[in-house]
């Protein structure tokens, strides 16, 4: 019996080193004296260059940290994940950006995530060395579903896309990346992935029909293709997809 325990949780793909009734999820993590929580995290098989960040009781320490009974210990990965980024709002500074580079049979995925404000290049025309290239050299992690890809990974991040359907795809990669709270509709172009800025009715009366300048009054322009989006039965179909990506994550009843 070990005479200490720590709570430990791990986030995003860093579960991947854990077994089942570990991952997603706080566990009691006994010790014995005051080991290191570079020791700890290899002691769980987590390899230090997985890791970008461990917060103890809500602060960022290094590697020679010495673990404390009662401690509660999260580990990331270099995604940024929603705690992290609650974290980096009390510190008043942002910390990473989360970037996608999507293989060419994800277009709708690609065209759905950025409906939710997410970073995520796409072309039809991509060649996997094109991908392989973009994701090493931008940090973006790279969405596939091809095997052969994903061997051939190497030391860039990426993650293979299960579901089919699109509409499932993005709650998966939603789920994965822990990203509901990051949801940010209207920022971000479907078609070109630019982002959006909130534009006045007279600056984009030329790109509209009457109909829709009488019947709105909140315009987003895309700063690179030009677009401009409105609340229309585009906003609808997102608003229905982000209330069930919200209740997928937070299941009625699942608590804290
Ligand atoms: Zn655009």
């Amino acid at each position: 019996m070990h005479d200490r325990e720590a709570r430990i949780r791990c986030y995003a793909e860093l579960n991947d080193y854990l077994p089942p009734h570990r991952r997603a999820t706080p566990f009691p993590y006994g010790f014995e004296g005051s080991p290191r929580v570079e020791e700890v995290v290899e002691a769980l098989g987590i390899p230090d260059t997985a890791i970008d960040l461990i917060l103890v009781n809500g602060q960022s320490v290094c590697f020679g940290y010495r673990l404390r009974p009662g401690d509660r210990v999260s580990v990331y990965p270099v995604f940024e994940s929603f705690d992290v980024s609650s974290v980096a709002r009390l510190r008043g500074e942002p910390l990473r950006r989360l970037r996608f580079v999507l293989d060419v049979h994800f277009g709708r995925l690609a065209r759905l995530l950025r409906m939710l404000g997410f970073d995520a290049l796409w072309r039809n025309d991509y060649a996997d060395r094109d991908l392989l290239a973009i994701a090493g050299r931008e940090q973006r992690i790279l969405l596939t579903r091809d095997r052969a890809l994903l061997n051939e990974a190497g030391l860039v991040r990426a993650y293979c896309v299960r579901s089919r359907k699109a509409v499932e795809q993005v709650a998966e990669v939603v789920a994965r990346f822990d990203l509901v709270s990051r949801i940010r509709p209207f920022s971000r172009c479907m078609v070109c992935n630019a982002e959006l800025a909130r534009s006045a009715k007279a600056e984009v009366a030329d790109r509209l029909r009457p109909g829709t300048l009488r019947d709105h009054d909140e315009f987003h322009a895309c700063a690179g293709c030009g677009r401009v989006y409105w609340k229309g039965s585009h906003y609808r179909a997102m608003r229905t997809l982000v209330e069930t990506l919200t209740r997928t994550a937070n299941p009625p009843g699942a608590g804290g």
